[in-house]
């Protein structure tokens, strides 16, 4: 079902006016994760995006997709976009992002190798319904450096992924360059920053804890 009711919201639960927009996606930007797929590394960022109906609150339980094949986490860090970036525009940080949350880059990993295998775009596997549940966003003064925050997911209490911004493979700069060099970002537009290692299946009746720093601190339940 489309969650159309999907509304950005701040940490304090206010809702944000920025439209929901799109969300760009960053394949391959953590090492760990390349090779626990064998995947090349990418000469340019792997880029693909996600529909805003993909957007759906992570406060509350969540479907998973049915009879797809395996739904796999990939937990990264999202960027929500306050102003808009074009080719060119001067990239300071505080003047173009909102803040920062967490998204789950929700991906029928069966589905997407077959479609890779195929050498087809990936949108069946990654911009379903749903497939972006995103927690409300931390303004951006909040954090000292965000190209060194530590996040992390647990699945029934077990830990899954343990990333650190500092190990990303392009900062939070260099992918806003490489992103508009291509497209707009446009306000209300989030950027998911790419998944460390750790990711894996999950299945009806898992809970999920999700850390941003030690400060924040989130949760939601696949039904
Ligand atoms: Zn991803």
């Amino acid at each position: 079902m489309i969650d159309s009711l999907y509304k950005h919201q701040t940490i304090d639960n206010k809702q944000l006016a920025l439209p929901a927009g799109k969300v760009v996606c960053i394949g391959r930007n953590y090492l760990d994760h390349i090779r626990e797929l064998g995947n090349e590394i990418p000469e340019q960022a792997l880029l693909f995006i996600k529909p805003s109906t993909s957007l759906v609150a992570l406060d509350k339980p969540l479907q998973l997709p049915v009879g797809l094949g395996e739904c796999h986490n990939e937990l990264e860090l999202a960027l929500l976009i306050k102003s808009p970036i074009t080719k060119g525009t001067p990239i300071v940080l505080s003047e173009l992002i909102w803040g920062l949350g967490l998204g789950l880059d929700l991906t029928l990993r069966d589905l997407q190798s077959s479609l890779k295998g195929q050498g087809h775009p990936w949108e069946r596997a990654k911009a379903f319904d749903n497939a972006c549940p995103i927690t409300p966003f931390i303004p951006l003064s909040e954090f000292e450096d965000v190209n060194n925050l530590v996040f992390t997911l647990t699945v029934n209490d077990q830990p899954r992924q343990q990333g650190c911004t500092a190990n990303m493979m392009r900062s939070i700069e260099s992918l806003l360059t490489e992103i508009t060099a291509c497209f707009t970002l446009l306000p209300g537009d989030i950027v998911l920053t790419g998944t460390p290692a750790g990711v894996g299946v999950l299945n009806s009746g898992d809970k999920l804890a999700l850390t941003l720093t030690n400060r924040y601190k989130f949760g939601c339940e696949f039904i």
